[in-house]
This record gives C-alpha cells, structure tokens and sequence, in this order.
C-alpha cells in the first residue's frame, strides 16, 4: 500500500473540520478549528490552510506524504476548477478560486466537490459501503441530499447535478407542494426533517386528534417518537416519508442499479422503525431483477462522512 495520507475538509458554517485518512479509507486523526467566516473570505482560505498544515504536523507525518487536499462545502461548486460560485452556509463565500488559491498555498492538488457527494463517498469508500461495488447515498437532514458512487467514482454528471436524489419529482400533482428550489413535488418536500415537520404542522392545523398538539416547537424525532408509540396521525407522516423514499429508490434502481443504499442524517435515527417501511415500499415498487440482493442500510461514519469523503476526493483522478 502506497505510503501516502489523504487530508479531507469539511468547511461547515462554524466550524472547519480537518480529517486524515490513510489510502483505505481508515479515519486516522481529526482536528476542529474556528471558521470565522465573519472575517471575511481571506481569513476563511488561511484557516483552512492553517488546519490543514496543523493536523499533518500533529499526526507526525511528513509534508510530502499528503497525496492532495479534498475539500466538501454545501453550495453551488464548479467541480473541475474548484470554484466556489455560492454557498448557503457560507454567504460571504461567493465566486471564490478555491481550487487554485489553496494549491498556491498549500503546494498540493486540491480538489472540491458539495457536501452531499463528499458525504457518499465517503460512506463508500469508509463506511457502510466500503468493499461494494456500487452505492446511492441518501442524507435525510433539513433537506435530502444524495451521491452515486459507482466504483469508487463519485458520478458527477454534466452540470454536476447527478445524485440530488431530494429533488425527484415524485409526489404525484395533486399532493404537491412545491420545493426549496421552486420545482413542485420533490421527495425533500415530504422525506426531510423539514417536510415532516411541514406534515406534522399541517394535521395539527387541520385538528386531526394526534399527541402531536400539545407540542410547541415541533421536531422531526417528536413525530417519529409518536409514530413509534402509536399515534395515528404521526404513523401516517412517517409511513408517507418512508413510502417516497422507497419509491424514489425504486426509480434509482432502474437507473443506476446500485448494490446497496445507504441511509444517514438526522432523520435516519429513527432506526429499523424507519428502515422497515422503507424496504416495504421499495420491495413493493422495485423491478424484480433491480432489488435483488441490493440492501437498504444505515450510514456509519456520522459526522464523520464528510472529511472522509472529502479525503477520498484525491483519490478521483
Ligand atoms: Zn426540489
């Protein structure tokens, strides 16, 4: 095996998380610092830079045994420059070189790719897809976000829009609501937290008789506890959530056909409750030859996905 350490960021809205990875994929060291994006685009470069260079010389390694720098930040990324055109957490951060200001610092190759296809690869190459061949990730969080791996490659798609799994038109006209990102009937509009949530809300308002009423800052885990404890109201929420996501991966599988699913996010803490239902309406919904012996499975790395993946990012080309 190649000597080499695979150095992963993950910029966060607060924090910047720095990950070294050997060429397996093995998390080796981690290491968290301020991003202070409030100082301005400069001081968030030099503090990814600065924590990149601290957590090699913590690990005791040598400089030249980096292989390169991945980084994953949620927004709009021109992949190939590693260009920065927006980014949700990061206002400040906009039409930013990203790519080629951290390999002038850094003296490595930088590569950059979004937070939900860093996160995929990272299970894929780490976590709960390590060894198969080919994976579709799910991150069931305020939004849904997704990534295909397809041995060991992270498919990115013309315009980079390959694995947004959340924006699946898939909840038929009549029952659609529309999107974050303006289309009607995303899969995010009912399977995220922020689309359970919206469901919740919705019954109440109606005054359908559900636990759920007397609750006053409504969360995603409130209703999938009161679905587990047996209420009606939020049994359905969640069976309805669960139902597109199977559906979409059904249509996933006639596509790309991957070996396994992975499931992680906040939502997917819900467990085998969850994940039952999930399987039911894929198996339901699934060409035969398409389901067989494909998996529906937890993530594993957590938090951890992202540097992972981002780590993973140098291993592309
Ligand atoms: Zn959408």
């Amino acid at each position: 095996m190649s000597d080499h350490i695979h150095v992963g960021v993950d910029i966060g809205g607060t924090a910047i998380k720095v990950g070294i990875c050997n060429g397996n994929g093995d998390l080796l060291q981690t290491y968290e610092g301020p991003t202070e994006a409030d100082q301005g685009t400069e001081r968030v470069l030099d503090n990814i830079a600065k924590y990149a260079r601290h957590i090699v010389e913590e690990s005791a390694a040598s400089w030249d045994r980096v292989a390169g720098i991945g980084i994953g930040i949620a927004g709009f990324v021109d992949f190939d420059r590693g260009f920065i055109h927006s980014s949700a957490n990061l206002p400040l951060l906009r039409n930013v070189p990203l790519k080629d200001h951290l390999e002038a610092a850094l003296s490595k190759k930088v590569r950059v790719n979004n937070d939900a296809n860093v996160a995929a690869l990272g299970e894929a190459w780490g976590g709960a897809g390590r060894g198969v061949s080919s994976v579709v990730c799910y991150t069931l969080g305020t939004g849904v976000g997704g990534g295909i791996v397809v041995n060991g490659r992270l498919i990115e798609g013309a315009t980079g829009m390959a694995g947004e799994v959340g924006h699946m038109s898939i909840v038929p006209d009549l029952e659609a609501i529309q999107c974050g990102c303006g289309k009607m009937g995303c899969l995010e509009t009912v399977s995220s937290a922020t689309g359970i949530i919206r469901m919740a809300k919705d019954a109440v308002d109606r005054g359908d008789r559900t636990s759920l009423s007397v609750l006053e800052q409504l969360t995603a885990k409130d209703v999938i506890d009161a679905a587990k404890n047996g209420d009606e109201v939020a049994q359905r929420i969640v069976s309805r959530a669960a139902h597109y996501l199977g559906k979409s991966m059904a249509l996933v599988s006639v596509i790309v056909n991957p070996k396994r699913f992975i499931i992680g996010g906040g939502v997917s803490k819900a467990g085998e409750f969850l994940f039952s239902q999930i399987r039911e309406a894929f198996q339901k919904c699934a060409l035969e030859r398409a389901q067989d012996g494909v998996d529906i499975v937890a993530a594993e790395l957590g938090n951890n996905a992202g540097v992972v993946g981002a780590a993973g990012l140098t291993l592309q080309d």
